[in-house]
């Protein structure tokens, strides 16, 4: 992504030998010879309903790798009365908490663990806010890879359940996100680890990126005017809009969606330097709820400002109550309970909405990036607390008639 050198596929070459640590590659593939094979009429007969359904845009030779649990295809869920509530045209929540650890990770290390088996690796690590982490952990006990997880001590507990139920050895580095990448990507090559942290590892990229194909797809090619998602290290969304991108120049959609990326206002790096046009950023001490998105070293900053740009969209900042608040609207109105990092994409897009960004017309997908159930004391800061009642009906008549 900087210097714009290509490589052959090899074992080992995460980044450009002459740029270094920076230097994150992009994978790229033979457009002229998918074309033929993965049309809109292949799709529509092609009954494998995950994302591997996209298989010819994704890094691997074959399925002989692939774990048996089911990654993608997540609903995409239109609901009228948040599209009435936030005054836009149409709106849909792509509802990846749904997928098999919860969020959105899983596609991700779908592919890094077949990518490993593939390279004949044996022992996996990561440094994760929490969802890499859990994801990894349940992709390696499928796989009967060893894991190495780093994640800070404050991740929610539901994740570091996630992480021992699943086996993998759990290093709580007593530090931020940030730290905890620095101290994995030291032992990934101090012991010869297979390194699957997404920024360095372009083939993780590459899994991410399904979400923006099942969204056209799903949508029957008419991809909507905006995309909404939120940004820590930036992989997500640069990845979905690689996907439209490559969907674009294949031909299987005549326009690519605007991108909406959203940042916790405590941990914006990214959105700072897309407004300063700038071409680093300035790392922050993260300071938000929103665990998934608390990133203040932005690993794939290049890639999603490049993608943010080129799609003709923006970046926006939500605040800790705004992104509780909009939990409380996703689930209170659609029915979807999103962590916060989920819920501040639709955060994010009640903002560029007030804000006039987004118009009264136009269609919006927001991505729901992970399980609500994967941090319930962040939805019990907005929730009210539940009546107590005796099991007597004269004692509920009483609590109803001072609830109303
Ligand atoms: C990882 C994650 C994100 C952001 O992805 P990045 O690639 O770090 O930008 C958003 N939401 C959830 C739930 C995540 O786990
Ligand atoms: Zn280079």
């Amino acid at each position: 992504v900087e210097c714009g050198r290509t490589y052959q596929p090899s074992k080992g070459l995460y980044t450009c030998p002459e740029c270094g640590e920076t230097g994150i590659l992009d994978v790229i593939y033979d457009y002229e010879a998918i074309q033929p094979v993965l049309t809109r009429e292949a799709l529509a007969a092609n009954h494998d309903y995950s994302h591997w359904r996209y298989l010819p845009l994704m890094p691997l030779e074959s399925r002989e790798h692939i774990q048996p649990l089911s990654v993608g295809w997540t609903p995409l869920v239109r609901n009228r009365r948040l599209e009435e509530a936030l005054g836009v045209g149409r709106l849909f929540i792509k509802d990846d908490g749904r997928n098999p650890t919860g969020s959105l990770k899983d596609r991700a290390s779908s592919v890094g663990v077949a990518k490993a088996l593939a390279e004949g690796e044996k022992v996996i690590t990561c440094a994760s806010t929490g969802n890499a982490a859990s994801s990894l952990a349940g992709f390696a006990a499928s796989a009967g890879l060893k894991a190495y997880i780093f994640v800070p001590a404050t991740a929610p507990e539901a994740k570091v359940a996630q992480l021992l139920i699943f086996g993998a050895n759990v290093l709580l580095v007593q530090g931020s996100y940030d730290e905890a990448y620095d101290l994995c990507s030291a032992a990934a090559t101090r012991y010869g680890w297979y390194n699957r942290n997404c920024a360095v590892n372009p083939y993780l990229i590459e899994g991410k990126k399904t979400i923006g194909f099942e969204i056209a797809e799903q949508l029957g090619w008419q991809v909507p005017d905006w995309f909404v998602m939120s940004v820590g290290d930036g992989c997500s969304i640069a990845g979905a809009g690689k996907a439209f991108d490559e969907l674009f120049r294949l031909g299987l959609i005549d326009r690519v969606p605007r991108l909406l990326g959203v940042q916790a206002a405590g941990a914006a790096p990214v959105t700072a330097a897309f407004y300063q046009n700038a071409t680093t950023f300035h790392p922050v001490k993260p300071d938000t709820l929103a665990d998934s998105i608390a990133v203040g070293v932005p690993r794939n900053f290049t890639k999603a400002i490049r993608q943010v740009r080129s799609s003709g969209g923006t970046m926006i900042n939500v605040t800790d109550q705004e992104i509780l608040e909009a939990m409380q609207l996703m689930a209170g109105l659609a029915g979807v309970f999103t962590e916060p990092a989920g819920s501040a994409a639709l955060a994010g897009l009640r903002a560029a909405r007030s804000a006039g960004v987004i118009g009264p017309h136009d269609s919006v997908v927001v991505a729901a990036t992970g399980n609500g159930l994967k941090d319930i004391k962040a939805a019990r800061r907005i929730t009210p607390e539940p009546v107590l009642v005796y099991p007597d009906l004269a004692d509920l008549a009483r609590k109803l008639e001072a609830t109303h």
